[in-house]
């Protein structure tokens, strides 16, 4: 079985796209959140997830922003005017699918938080002692996290007082052993200095976590954005991935 893991895609439809068709057949999608905010395609962006097969999807950050639920205030001033030009921009339809969402959920035995189970809205996970921390709030083997847009990967073994930390190598599998708490990066704006598109392939009968990187037309994207008037800062960032 085949899972496609995926988070922050930021209505950044050509990277999600791309990440669609490279995937390949996937049984079961799980979305960990900010499906909108930063890009210039939230409603193709839902839409889309939204036609995937037996999808799990949660809420992030900016979809709560984008429906009212968290304040603005929470975020800076380029992020704001963003949110400002997503609240005129998202249809009625999509604005109340995003109200369905949930931050966390637990599916096939897996605990789903797109920032962390122990704040799934607000904290970043990007350090090992809260890490380790978190551990403690949910009770799966498994925790897949977004919200970062870092792929990073905790294992916290029964000898270990502290979580270990990997980054994952891109384009190779690995096996999810210990308790684990994993981030597959994000598909529609990386921060890890790398500007392809993340994401990954989950297989629950093996463990099996396959994380991807591939590369999308980053220029169409900021085309749209411009045309958009959105932020130039939030332009710029997507061909440097941070
Ligand atoms: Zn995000």
């Amino acid at each position: 079985m085949q899972i496609l893991v995926f988070s922050d895609i930021h209505a950044n439809l050509t990277a999600l796209e791309t990440v669609l068709d490279d995937a390949g057949d996937f049984d079961a999608a799980w979305c960990l959140g900010d499906l909108v905010g930063y890009g210039p395609d939230p409603n193709e962006c839902v839409h889309r997830i939204r036609s995937l097969p037996h999808l799990t999807c949660l809420m992030g950050n900016h979809d709560a922003a984008a429906i009212g639920q968290i304040s603005i205030h929470s975020f800076n001033a380029e992020a704001r005017r963003s949110i400002e030009w997503l609240h005129e921009e998202l249809s009625v339809e999509n604005k109340d699918y995003l109200r369905t969402l949930q931050p966390r959920e637990t599916v096939q035995e897996v605990t789903l938080a797109h920032g962390s189970p122990r704040s799934p809205i607000y904290e970043y996970l990007l350090d090992v002692n809260s890490a380790t921390q978190n551990f403690g709030y949910f009770n799966t083997d498994f925790c897949f996290v977004g919200h970062t847009h870092i792929p990073m990967l905790y294992e916290l073994t029964e000898d270990r007082r502290l979580a270990r930390l990997t980054i994952p190598r891109a384009n190779t599998g690995m096996k999810l052993t210990a308790r684990t708490i994993v981030n597959p990066g994000s598909v529609g704006q990386p921060r890890d200095h790398d500007p392809r598109a993340a994401f990954a392939l989950f297989d629950p009968e093996v463990g099996a976590w396959e994380y991807r990187r591939i590369p999308y037309d980053v220029s169409a994207v900021q085309t749209r954005m411009r045309s958009a008037g959105l932020p130039e800062r939030h332009i710029k960032r997507l061909e440097l991935g941070w």
